[in-house]
């Protein structure tokens, strides 16, 4: 776990309400249960309970957007989230959100967005690159910090892109403005669209006019696919031929195939997959069929928050279940570099990323 911690690794599905920490959840439910809005007790079970099926994690994710949408909190969790993600050396994320509408607070997709943007500019704990120009300003490789006693450390960076989600809950009409508004924040990171939210609800046709609309507009696509059975929805996605997708726990016979042949990137989530039972056990994971026959995939955590693990946990578990050693698990963790949304620039300097590191090793 330890040395899985130590190497570089990079995040390409993350969702930011679900990677929120329990204090900071817990604190913000206190605070609302003062003011009456609430009753902590009840929250405080919900969130500490540990086993929840998928569809209970979607109540606690309606629980969780009570106490966090807001401007300021949104901007507080971004900050929390990516230092988090930075502590443990991740070194690229594609952080995914669902930008929410609230008359009452005055808030719009527009102005959620706008928050996170903020606390991602608030940190200074870590280096933070986030916008495109970034680039060109930041070398590669870690600065060094030097503290009140003068002890200099390399201070950490991580690369930091956007994807903005789309709610199987919502109409076709909000789904485009997502996209819409996706495109015009082109320039502070947001580089594709992720479709999400309770895998029983919805239809893809309502969602396939706006994610088309996306693809023809340059932004990359992931899709949730495949996490309850459901074959004629799992081909049409494969029929729109993503850039990834997330999940791919209930795919059979052709679609499997399919899925293999076209060579879709997988984004694995170990943790979530067994706490909300859509795999029953490791053992029976289809990370171990699709990493036998160097299927493209990477190693997520979903919600680090809600599921109580971090990138170097999930490493540290593929490791142990499909009996990977440090090379192979290495290797996994650079090969996410292909599959990331931002462009050849990023991915060369995360090469150089990883580079250094093997070099410092030797
Ligand atoms: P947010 O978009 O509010 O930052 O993050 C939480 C949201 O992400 C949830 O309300 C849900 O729409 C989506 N989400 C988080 N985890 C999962 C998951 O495992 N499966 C699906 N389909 N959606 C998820």
């Amino acid at each position: 776990m330890e040395w899985c911690q130590s190497i570089p690794k990079v995040e390409l599905h993350a969702h930011l309400n679900g990677s929120i920490r329990d204090s900071t959840l817990l604190e913000l439910a206190r605070d609302l249960g003062e003011t009456g809005v609430l009753v902590f007790s009840d929250f405080e079970h919900v969130i500490l309970k540990s086993d929840r099926s998928l569809v209970e994690v979607f109540k606690l994710f309606d629980l969780i957007h009570m106490v966090t949408t807001d401007h300021t909190t949104i901007s507080r969790i971004t900050r929390e989230v990516i230092e988090d993600f930075a502590s443990e050396n991740v070194v690229y994320i594609e952080l995914r959100t669902t930008p929410k509408k609230n008359k009452l607070i005055g808030m719009s997709k527009r102005s959620y967005m706008e928050a996170v943007v903020e606390g991602l500019k608030s940190i200074n704990s870590v280096d933070v690159a986030f916008m495109p120009h970034d680039v060109d300003t930041h070398s590669p490789l870690n600065s060094l910090s030097i503290d009140n006693n003068c002890n200099v450390t390399p201070r950490k960076r991580i690369y930091v892109r956007l994807l903005l989600s789309i709610d199987r809950r919502e109409t076709t009409e909000d789904a485009m403005e997502t996209v819409k508004l996706a495109l015009e924040l082109k320039d502070v990171g947001v580089v594709g669209i992720d479709l999400s939210g309770n895998p029983i609800v919805g239809e893809w046709t309502t969602f396939w006019p706006a994610l088309q609309f996306a693809k023809e507009n340059g932004l990359a696509i992931t899709l949730h696919c495949g996490e309850v059975p459901n074959p004629k929805e799992i081909q049409a996605m494969l029929d729109f031929w993503p850039q990834r997708i997330g999940h791919a726990c209930f795919f059979e016979g052709d679609n499997w195939e399919k899925l293999k042949h076209l060579n879709i990137p997988v984004e694995i989530c170990l943790t979530s997959n067994i706490r909300t039972n859509s795999i029953s056990s490791l053992d029976v994971h289809h990370f171990a069929d699709l990493y036998k026959v160097n299927h493209p995939l990477v190693i997520c955590t979903d919600d680090s928050g809600v599921f109580s693990t971090s990138v170097s946990k999930e490493y540290s578990l593929a490791a142990s279940a499909f009996g990977l050693g440090k090379k192979e698990i290495f290797q996994l963790a650079r090969d996410a570099i292909e599959f990331i949304f931002a462009d050849n620039e990023i991915k060369k300097i995360l090469n150089q990323v990883f580079d250094s590191y093997v070099t410092n090793l030797a």
